[in-house]
């Protein structure tokens, strides 16, 4: 008997769990991309790509398409999709399991202020201006429009269009994983002074942080946001092992 997995993804993770639970011969595995990215890595499974027209369309896609297994696996600040897919699964009565990936603890030598939303990091910045390393999505820099004082660094993997209405911002176009050595020259070189980051938790962003440390430089850490309680594993391994173990037909 084949089971049909639903991978909500648009992460590192997502794409590696995919690629084990594909492995087994009695799963079908389909990925789910929101689309923002304008050219995603190849997932190495069928995609496919969109919004589902929320909880509702979500729970009316699992039922059409015979979903057996929900897997949220999104980035641990995308809430709203993360809460339509717990809401989904119950309406439509198919077992959900989430990928949380840990979040960063402060450790001796960092400097970190945390605060709620990206709103609160612009006022953190405090009116003086600043040489300010904005390692956010594109979808938030736009925030930082109300402190134009300050100097930004702006690091996305698309472009940031429109570009912000500040008169001091440099672009960089680039996609992790980005090691501590790099992150080092790259904060030296421009002259950082403040890093503003989501606590995104993992390796493969880290650097930045570590870096930040090693520097004595001060990172605005958004804080993440609430998250639905569903059964969840940290890491692909121990997710994958959970549905190895119990099989799917142990949620079903
Ligand atoms: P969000 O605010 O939680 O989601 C907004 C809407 O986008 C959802 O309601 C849903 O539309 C659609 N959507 C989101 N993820 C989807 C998926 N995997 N498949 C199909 N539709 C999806 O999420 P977001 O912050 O915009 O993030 C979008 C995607 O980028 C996520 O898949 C996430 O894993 C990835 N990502 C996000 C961040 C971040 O910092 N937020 C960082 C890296 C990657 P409908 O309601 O129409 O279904």
């Amino acid at each position: 008997m084949t089971h049909r997995i639903l991978i909500l993804g648009g992460t590192t993770e997502a794409r590696q769990l995919a690629g084990k639970l594909a492995a087994r011969a009695d799963c079908l595995v389909t990925l789910s991309l929101a689309g923002r990215t304008e050219s995603p890595v190849a997932q190495g499974v069928p995609v496919r790509t969109g919004g589902f027209g929320g909880a509702d369309g979500l729970a009316a896609h699992l039922r059409e398409t015979g979903i057996d297994l929900l897997i949220d696996a999104t980035h641990p600040y995308a809430a709203q999709i993360s809460a339509n897919a717990a809401q989904a699964a119950r309406v439509a009565g198919v077992p959900v399991l989430a990928l949380r990936r840990p979040g960063w603890e402060p450790v001796e030598g960092d400097r970190w202020t945390q605060v709620d939303t990206t709103g609160d990091a612009v006022q953190a910045l405090g009116p003086a201006p600043r040489q300010v390393f904005l390692a956010l999505g594109r979808q938030e820099v736009a925030a930082f429009e109300a402190a134009p004082q300050h100097h930004y660094l702006i690091r996305s993997v698309d472009p940031v269009e429109p570009k912000l209405a500040v008169p001091d911002a440099t672009y960089l176009l680039a996609r992790g994983p980005f090691r501590e050595t790099e992150e080092r020259a790259l904060l030296e070189k421009h002259r950082i002074d403040a890093l503003v980051s989501k606590n995104s938790g993992g390796e493969a962003t880290y650097g930045k942080i570590a870096a930040a440390r090693a520097l004595g430089i001060e990172v605005v850490m958004v804080r993440r946001p609430a998250l639905p309680d569903v059964p969840s594993a940290e890491t692909v391994e121990a997710l994958a092992a959970i549905v190895n173990q119990f099989g799917v037909d142990h949620f079903l």
